[in-house]
């Protein structure tokens, strides 16, 4: 049988085990997938935000430029380049060039701006630059290129028409730092709100010179660095503000792993409770198999006997009327055995349907066990045993059916009685615990080791030797019906017992005081 079990475990594991292992591997190995795929589209989704800086950018460029070109294509009046520099204070000061050379200053801020000299010798220097920016513009192509002299001073050029449509070299001067500040800060902040970290600085020396945080480390990591299309001196840097991409994803296996250990628990729970629930089934049946065999081997041997004297007195054959008298008593004794057995089992039948009609009422543990030991002690000293009554002294009533109770005391008396193992000795004693009275029959017999003593209060539960002709006999419905008589009366078993000393079960009902849900 336990081999067998073995074997239903072992199956149910690989049956439900097998494939969420199988499954957890692979779900294991899919994470890299995954983090691969968040790491990607992680990735888009800065370079779309990189992206969105720099078109916003180049707006600002192209908005610079064709105000200053409509500025002084149609009018002479440069009251649109006045408001141009009033509404950008980054502009340090816009000058003109001509192709044929000359140049002219339209706006400067202060003394520290190009000088004509200056100017030219930028100019010069820029030369093919400027060559190329006439042919795109040629081909219908405004672009617009910046050249970093300071911080302060960054040239951004375009070719456009200026005046009289004449095709022109436009130089502004930008403050750099003013810039960013004023048109490229509020743009991060926006794009970044709590979730990003966004900073612009010098490619060369990494040096911060705008970014949504107040202060920033110059060795920042960043997840994302893009270059901006208009100003190639500088990068921006964005990355995640409370945890890296690396985070993230170590973040992400861990719950994975938690999560997938959660399964693995529940699963390995279930299939030990769908063990243990099969295991109990069959030991269940397997107790019921040899409870019937018990049973029917108990009713045997009183049937037996009965009608072997009925016939033995039938034919007339024992002449003796000592002997007559004799027999007439065993098939009393045989037909009152019968009699218990059939009881217990209808009893435990009632109770376990809860058919069993109880009569509650005022009670008194010493009374009821009086009533017992009146009409068992006779019996019980006949047959040598020595029955002790210890009952306390002033006990506080029970709200209790006096009839159960005394059928739960015979029967505790009655395995005291079957499990004496010789010594002939029974101790009946009333107490009072806490909110409790309780009722204690002790024995001295074989008791009871501890792996049983939760089990025998199970129906059909017996504890078997394996020598069968001196087996106690027994239904293994005595404790059950006992159990489930203190559980109508909200009350509770106590057993104290070790292999050899004995046993003492006490019952503890409720002290006076109907318990709520008795039913009258
Ligand atoms: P039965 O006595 O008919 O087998 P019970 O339900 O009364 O059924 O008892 C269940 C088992 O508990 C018994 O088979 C016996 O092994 C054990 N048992 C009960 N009472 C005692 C006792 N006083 N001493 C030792 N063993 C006991």
């Amino acid at each position: 049988m336990k081999n067998s079990l073995h074997k239903l475990l072992a199956g149910l594991t690989v049956l439900l085990l097998f494939p969420v292992v199988i499954a957890v591997f692979y779900e294991y190995s899919r994470i890299n997938d995954s983090e691969k795929l968040i790491s990607t589209v992680y990735k888009n989704q800065l370079e779309t935000i990189v992206s969105s800086i720099n078109s916003y950018v180049q707006d600002v460029a192209d908005n610079w430029g064709s105000r200053l070109e409509m500025g002084l294509k149609f009018t002479e009046d440069t009251s649109g380049i006045a408001r141009l520099v009033s509404e950008n204070k980054s502009i340090n000061g816009i000058y003109l060039s001509s192709t044929d050379q000359q140049q002219e200053t339209i706006y400067q801020k202060n003394t520290d701006g190009f000088s004509r000299d200056s100017l030219n010798l930028f100019l010069l220097s820029n030369q093919d630059e400027v060559v190329r920016l006439k042919n795109y513009y040629k081909n219908g192509y405004q672009k617009f290129v910046s050249h970093f002299l300071s911080k302060e001073h960054v040239v951004l050029f375009f070719v456009g028409e200026g005046r009289n449509n004449q095709l022109q070299v436009f130089l502004v001067d930008v403050n750099l730092p003013l810039f960013l500040q004023n048109h490229i800060r509020p743009r991060i902040q926006s794009i970044a709100r709590d979730n990003f970290l966004i900073a612009l600085y010098l490619k060369n020396n990494e040096e911060v010179l705008v970014s949504t945080e107040k202060s920033i480390s110059q060795n920042q990591e960043y997840d994302q660095k893009g270059e901006m299309w208009l100003f190639p001196f500088l990068e921006i840097g964005i990355t995640l503000k409370e945890q890296t991409i690396a985070d993230l994803a170590r973040s992400r296996i861990k719950e994975g792993l938690i999560l997938m250990a959660i399964v693995l628990i529940v699963l390995v729970g279930g299939v030990w409770f769908l063990f243990s629930s099969v295991k109990r089934e069959i030991q269940l049946t397997q107790i019921k198999s040899e409870f019937i065999a018990n049973v029917s081997h108990e009713i045997r041997t009183p049937l037996a006997l009965i009608s072997m004297y009925i016939e033995t007195l039938e034919m007339g054959r024992v002449k003796s009327m000592e002997k007559v008298k004799e027999y007439y008593g065993i098939i009393g004794k045989e037909t009152q055995r019968l009699t218990g057995i059939v009881n217990k089992i209808l009893d435990f039948s009632k109770l376990e349907k809860g058919k069993r009609h109880f009569k509650f009422g005022t009670c008194d543990l010493n009374t009821v066990a009086e009533e017992v030991l009146e009409t068992y002690q006779f019996h019980l000293e006949k047959k040598g045993f020595e029955v002790i009554f210890l009952p306390e002294e002033n006990l506080p009533c029970n709200w209790c059916d006096k009839e159960s109770i005394a059928d739960a005391i015979v029967n505790l008396i009655d395995n005291a009685r079957k499990y004496s193992n010789g010594i002939k000795r029974i101790e009946i004693k009333t107490g009072v615990r806490k909110k409790f009275t309780f009722i204690e029959v002790k024995d001295f017999g074989t008791g009871i080791s501890k792996k049983h003593q939760k089990l025998i209060f199970d129906k059909f539960y017996r504890i078997t030797s394996g020598d069968l002709a001196n087996q106690v006999k027994g239904s293994g419905l005595g404790l059950a019906i006992v159990s489930e008589i203190i559980k109508a009366h909200h009350g509770k078993i106590s057993l104290s017992s070790k292999p050899g000393e004995g046993a003492a079960f006490r019952l503890y009902l409720p002290k006076l005081h109907p318990p709520k849900g008795s039913k009258q």
